[in-house]
């Protein structure tokens, strides 16, 4: 199938129709072991945690739209990442991006540690700073690009490069921009991460992670963790993956047009300190973004004056929930410093840029200038406060 375009293999790929029954949406197999017909030769399914049909088809089509070849399905992207951390051992040191998920950053500093596995934090964007951190016993490169939530972009392929002259692995958690927009494992990483949780499934009704790698060895060691650590995605939840991903590429490319609309809005806004957003032409990294990826995707982040501006910004906005998460249908707006990244201890955040000023936006499917509309009446509404509070000082 790989003759179609990323669109048309959302649908029409290996598992369009059951060949059992010819139903067109994959079946929930929800037996936990499987009959054996001979006594020393078991058949492909044998127990649930090992592999199951339903979970099966899930790894089949992301390794498909990654590229790789073997997709895997854990029950949480902080699974998934944290079984692909397995792949490292005692003594080993990770090169890490500084501005990494909260999770990921909670992962590696206060358990990895205790199992002995070490970890330097980079700004990824600056590869001197990568080269320098590398240490004899550098094993992995883990990159998340574009970060969250200050949107850094890291050239995937610079450290790729980088990684093989060391013989060390590349992570890329590629959860932002999901393959419709960026394809690590072409730029040459070994893993790819994703929090399904997000934009692969897309409608906030489902928590699942899952891991692609491009090589049939790397493959064989993630299986066998996968099946020996036993973190899988149940059946009903591969299948909510699986139905969202259909509409992956619709959804994020409607999301993507009216985050670029609502940046531009944003940047143009005299209450608005900064935007964080690859799309824009004073992003630090715009050039590296357009060369390694579709599209800037459909999360920005932009600070205000303050936390009070903040605060009163967000307790007037209506449309976006107030809520945890991002890739959704609803725009989502995110407090990084009390959400994603509340495991960071609050020096380390605001020595990332990681301010209380800070709020990440990731856009839904909603009607772009009703968000404008909406996000205009409450940074207008700041401006009255602030009014008032200086008539009230001279007075
Ligand atoms: C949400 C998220 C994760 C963690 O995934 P869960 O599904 O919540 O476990 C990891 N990385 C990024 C970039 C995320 O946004």
């Amino acid at each position: 199938m790989g003759e179609y375009t990323f669109e048309t293999r959302l649908l029409h790929n290996k598992h369009k129709v059951d060949p059992a029954t010819g139903a067109v949406c994959v079946p929930i197999q929800h037996a936990s072991t499987f009959h054996q017909s001979d006594f020393d030769q078991f058949g492909k399914y044998d127990y649930g945690r090992s592999l199951n049909p339903t979970r099966e088809a899930l790894e089949d089509v992301i390794a498909e739209l990654e590229g790789g070849a073997k997709g895997f399905a854990f029950s949480s992207g902080m699974a998934a990442i944290s079984t692909a951390f397995l792949l490292l051992s005692a003594g080993d040191h990770i090169v890490i991006t500084e501005d990494v998920y909260g999770g990921t950053f909670r992962m590696v500093t206060q358990v990895l540690t205790r199992f002995g596995i070490e970890h330097t934090f980079v700004d990824m964007t600056d590869i001197n700073e990568v080269k320098q951190a590398i240490q004899p016993n550098t094993k992995a490169f883990y990159v998340e690009t574009p970060s969250n939530p200050l949107m850094k972009v890291t050239d995937i392929k610079a450290i790729s490069e980088l990684a093989k002259e060391i013989e060390a692995l590349t992570f890329v958690d590629n959860t932002f921009l999901t393959p419709a927009l960026q394809k690590p494992l072409d730029l040459g990483a070994d893993v790819v991460l994703h929090s399904a949780t997000k934009f692969l499934s897309g409608h906030s009704d489902v928590v699942a992670g899952l891991a692609v790698v491009k090589d049939e060895d790397l493959a064989k060691r993630l299986g066998f963790l996968q099946n020996g650590f036993g973190a899988v995605l149940g059946v009903q939840d591969a299948w909510l993956v699986l139905r969202g991903l259909k509409t992956l590429h619709v959804r994020l490319e409607q999301s993507q047009k009216s985050a670029i609309k609502l940046a531009e809005f944003l940047d143009a806004h005299p209450l608005v300190e900064k935007v964080h957003y690859p799309a824009l032409e004073h992003h630090p990294q715009y050039h590296v973004q357009k060369s390694q990826a579709a599209g800037p995707g459909a999360v920005l982040s932009f600070e205000l004056a303050n936390e009070d501006a903040l605060r009163s910004f967000v307790s007037k906005v209506k449309i976006p929930v107030f809520a945890v998460s991002l890739g959704a249908v609803e725009s989502i707006l995110s407090y990084p410093a009390k959400m994603s990244h509340a495991a960071m201890p609050e020096a380390e955040r605001e020595k990332r840029g990681i301010k209380n000023s800070l709020i990440r936006l990731s856009v839904g499917l909603e009607n772009p200038d009703d968000l404008i509309k909406d996000f205009s009446e409450a940074l207008q509404s700041i401006q009255q406060k602030e009014l008032v509070l200086q008539q009230g000082e001279s007075s």
